[in-house]
């Protein structure tokens, strides 16, 4: 509510975003509980090789099942979770459910295939970070060489020599991490050059429009030829259709997440596509 001083200033009163702030904040506490409540649940999206047609590994995506609003967006809920500093428990939950999940299945007989997470700056920033993973993967008796992390350009751009410190015993760790939504961000080359990681995720901005806008196009050969330089893998997120496909084969992109292979799939029809 705009505040009345008695002078004679004017205040707009703007009901709408007022009402959209009363919402959020009224969000935030309520994902204080998700996580007791049993809200939160994980989606499995698979990675593909375009080559072979065959799943490369999954990708972990939260979704929040609210009792009276339905499901939440991540898009929504993961900067209000930031705010409050929530993320951090949140992300523990989500990293200990994907390696209990990711070791189910590798106990039931599959192949051993790789399961990232996604890892906020907040929770990146957290002192201790390194030691609660590390502790996650005792617990669950994962290997930490099947964990992968996905942290965005832009959360690896605060905070350099902290990141390339805890990236670095990561790696130590045998961890790997993918830096996701690339070329959103503004990394310089010599920054990409000294990060610790394994892979490029190339934003699925410019793959929507890689084969109908040739800007879009040329950016994308370009972070595949520079990921090849410097010894990183490459995925192509967002792959929806059939020429985009063929367009990032030809580039030599071989590594692709997308609607046109799979959305994220729950762990059930994740066990019901694996049943021969
Ligand atoms: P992201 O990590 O870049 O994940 C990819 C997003 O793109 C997912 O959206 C996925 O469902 C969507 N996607 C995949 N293929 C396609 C496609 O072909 N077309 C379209 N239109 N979309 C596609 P989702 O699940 O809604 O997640 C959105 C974002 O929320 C994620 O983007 C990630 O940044 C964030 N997020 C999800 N779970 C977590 C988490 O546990 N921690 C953090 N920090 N962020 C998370
Ligand atoms: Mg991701
Ligand atoms: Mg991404
Ligand atoms: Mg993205």
């Amino acid at each position: 509510v705009a505040k009345q001083n008695g002078s004679s200033q004017y205040r707009f009163y703007d009901a709408a975003s007022d009402r959209t702030s009363q919402e959020e904040i009224w969000l935030e506490q309520e994902l204080e509980y998700a996580v007791d409540r049993d809200q939160l649940r994980l989606l499995y999206q698979p990675k593909f090789d375009i080559r072979t047609s065959r799943i490369i590994g999954y990708e972990a995506l939260l979704r929040w099942d609210h009792p009276v609003h339905g499901e939440i967006s991540p898009l929504r809920f993961i900067p209000l979770a930031e705010k409050s500093g929530m993320i951090v428990p949140i992300e523990q939950w989500v990293l200990r459910t994907a390696c209990a999940q990711a070791k189910r299945w590798e106990l039931a007989g599959r192949s051993s295939l790789p399961i990232a997470v996604n890892i906020s700056q907040v929770h990146l920033m957290k002192p201790d970070i390194y030691e609660s993973i590390l502790q996650t993967l005792q617990e669950t008796e994962f290997d930490p060489h099947l964990l992968e992390l996905e942290i965005t350009e832009s959360a690896m751009m605060h905070n350099e020599d902290h990141v390339i410190e805890i990236l670095d015993k990561l790696k130590e760790a045998g961890i790997s991490v993918s830096m996701d939504d690339f070329g959103t961000g503004y990394s310089s080359l010599s920054y990409l050059h000294s990060l610790p990681i394994n892979c490029l995720k190339i934003d699925r901005s410019f793959i929507r429009k890689i084969t109908t806008d040739k800007d879009s196009k040329a950016i994308a050969e370009m972070i595949i030829s520079m990921a090849k330089q410097l010894g990183l893998k490459i995925i192509a997120e967002g792959v929806e259709t059939k020429e985009q496909v063929a367009l990032l084969q030809e580039l030599q992109c071989y590594n692709v997440q997308g609607f046109y292979y799979s959305r994220p799939l729950t762990p059930e029809q994740v066990d019901r596509a694996h049943v021969s």
